[in-house]
């Protein structure tokens, strides 16, 4: 069965000291949901914040990693180093990584074909730009998104995967994807996995929606039946807010 999830990422933010308050912060936090909680710090704040929740329910995870095993990757980290302080999820192919960081789906799929050889969980991020919702052709680029990146993989691979659909235009801007267009996206993500991979992965993978998500929309969001749970930034580094969330269920 598929399980329900928040995580929450927190994108460059937070020093040691902000990291350090926001973790005790979210220590006092009531949780009367039973969804799966996550944060993702950058990486300097990986190490004691894994050290810090160990004995927590909160599992720490990676905001990205290096598709390299090792090696003259100046300024990367890779899957191995993650898995050696305890992170076994990393976000893959945020959105912000494809427009700034110019990650293309081919460099996802090594990246995909890393973690997974690294025995690692990731989360796999896509969606369209609002040019392509004014077309109408956001399933197209999204299949497109999921095809390139995950369908060389087997079936059997899926377990290890959770998906998360952010339309660009709703990350950081305050605008919301309304629960029925999350929802009508979701349906399609399924039904596309359905369709090349059959019953079992489709209706077992948890499907995430990013992209403004906040106390006051996340229950719409959440009650609609192919939404699994939420990708969180801006609302994620307050803890009120990031367990309002993850009690919206
Ligand atoms: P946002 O970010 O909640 O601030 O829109 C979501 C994300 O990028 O994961």
């Amino acid at each position: 069965m598929r399980k329900h999830i928040v995580a929450g990422n927190w994108k460059m933010n937070n020093d040691l000291a902000q990291s350090v308050a926001l973790i005790s912060d979210l220590k006092r936090q009531n949780q009367t949901s039973t969804a799966e909680v996550m944060i993702a710090p950058t990486f300097t704040n990986l190490w004691h914040t894994t050290e810090n929740l160990k004995s927590s329910p909160i599992e720490v995870i990676a905001q990205n990693m290096h598709f390299a095993k090792n090696g003259a990757y100046t300024g990367e980290v890779s899957a191995e180093m993650l898995k050696s302080i305890g992170v076994n999820t990393v976000i893959l192919g945020h959105s912000e990584r494809r427009a700034y960081f110019n990650e293309t789906d081919e460099m996802l799929a090594k990246k995909v074909d890393t973690a997974l050889e690294s025995e690692m969980r990731f989360i796999f991020c896509f969606g369209e730009e609002l040019s392509d919702r004014q077309a109408n052709t956001q399933e197209t680029v999204v299949a497109n998104q999921i095809k390139k990146a995950l369908f060389h993989l087997k079936a059997s691979a899926f377990k290890n995967i959770v998906l998360a659909y952010e339309p660009v235009w709703a990350i950081g801007t305050g605008e919301t994807a309304s629960p029925d267009q999350a929802q009508e996206m979701h349906q399609f993500i399924r039904k596309t996995l359905r369709d090349t991979y059959g019953d079992s992965v489709a209706n077992d993978m948890s499907i995430l929606y990013g992209g403004s998500v906040k106390p006051a929309n996340a229950k719409e969001i959440f009650s609609k039946p192919d939404v699994d749970g939420g990708l969180i930034g801006g609302a994620a580094l307050k803890a009120e807010d990031f367990y309002a969330i993850v009690n919206a269920f």
